[in-house]
This record gives C-alpha cells, sequence and structure tokens, in this order.
C-alpha cells in the first residue's frame, strides 16, 4: 500500500502508480486548459535528446502519492479543468486506467502525452472513454524508430497507436521533433 495514504482509507489500483512529479497548476499541457500535470516515473525509450532524462528509469521509486493527487483534486473542484498524464511514459504503467478512471469519477477531463509505445493500452482507455485529449509525440520516420527510441527491442510505431482513434477519435494533437542526425531535406 501507498505510505502516504490516509489510515483507514481504501486502496485502490492508482495507488500503485510511480509518480515521479506532480504540478497542481498548468496552462501549457493542454491547450486552452487549466490542468494538474501528473508525470509518471519510467519510459521505455531512451531518445538521445531527452529532456527529461530522470524520468526514464524505470525501477526508480515514485515521489509522489497517487493520494496526493486525489487530494489536490477534492481541492481544486471548479477550477481545474482536468488532469494531463505525463511522463516518462505514462503509458507504461498499468494502473494508468484506474488513475483516469478515478479523475473522470471526481468530474474532471483527462488529457494524455505519450510517444505511442503502448498502443493496445492507448486504444482500451479510449475505448473506455477515459481520454479526452491526447498529445501525441511522434519522434521519428517508422525507418528511424529503433536509432531513435535506443530500445533494446524493436518498438510499435505510433501508426498503431493512432488506429484506435478511427473507432472513437479524441481530440488530439500530434507533434513531431526534426533532429539534423535523422533528417535530410527530402524527407
Ligand atoms: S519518449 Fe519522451 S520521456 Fe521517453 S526518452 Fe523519449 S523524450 Fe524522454
Amino acid at each position: 500500500m501507498t505510505e502516504n495514504l490516509k489510515e483507514g482509507a481504501v486502496h485502490r489500483p492508482a495507488d500503485d502508480l510511480q509518480i515521479a512529479g506532480l504540478v497542481p497548476m498548468s496552462t501549457v499541457d493542454w491547450p486552452d486548459h487549466l490542468v494538474a500535470t501528473v508525470f509518471m516515473q519510467g519510459c521505455p525509450w531512451n531518445c538521445f535528446y531527452c529532456h527529461n532524462q530522470a524520468l526514464i528509469p524505470t525501477r526508480v521509486p515514485g515521489v509522489v502519492a497517487w493520494d496526493e493527487v486525489r487530494t489536490l483534486l477534492a481541492r481544486r473542484r471548479g477550477l481545474l479543468d482536468g488532469v494531463v498524464l505525463t511522463g516518462g511514459e505514462a503509458l507504461r504503467q498499468d494502473a494508468l486506467a484506474d488513475a483516469a478512471a478515478e479523475v473522470k469519477e471526481m468530474d474532471f477531463q483527462v488529457g494524455l502525452h505519450t510517444a505511442g509505445p503502448y498502443p493496445g493500452r492507448l486504444r482500451d482507455m479510449v475505448e473506455r472513454g477515459l481520454v479526452d485529449w491526447v498529445g501525441l509525440d511522434i519522434k521519428a520516420l517508422p525507418e528511424h524508430y529503433d536509432a531513435w527510441s535506443a530500445a533494446p527491442t524493436p518498438q510499435p510505431r505510433p501508426g498503431s497507436a493512432c488506429r484506435c482513434w478511427l473507432t472513437r477519435p479524441p481530440a488530439a494533437r500530434v507533434s513531431t521533433s526534426r533532429c539534423a542526425p535523422l533528417w535530410s531535406p527530402g524527407m
């Protein structure tokens, strides 16, 4: 059980999340939305330009209990539009869907930042109506993905992540990065 849970509180799966940080109020993580942003620990990739290197290790324990997020949301009803789940790679942790469900139960919207390495989990959350907005970060052309991510095994491409939007499309913003070593003017 998460140590920070209040005595007698019921443990829910979301309490297992390893959370690296919490920004209680942000105007930049979801366009036109005032949100709390939750940074999940761990990412299966290792992009060489990553600006959040400390969030990559998957065995580093979290430093913020989900109960802190829960308590913050209870205090900010009517003040925040929603919560953005980001990382690291938020979808890496299988408790994420339960966390999103709790946020929805509290009448907040859910935004999700992902680079697309877990298309099955994304599809599941979208189809269950647990995600209102997705910020999908396309890292590279499909043929460059393994060089880009430095992952030990071949990784799913974001195209797989996008397919789930065909049945129940959430609002989304798709972004990409231009990086000189893997880019040429003809691309
Ligand atoms: S996907 Fe994002 S968090 Fe993961 S290594 Fe790349 S830039 Fe960093």
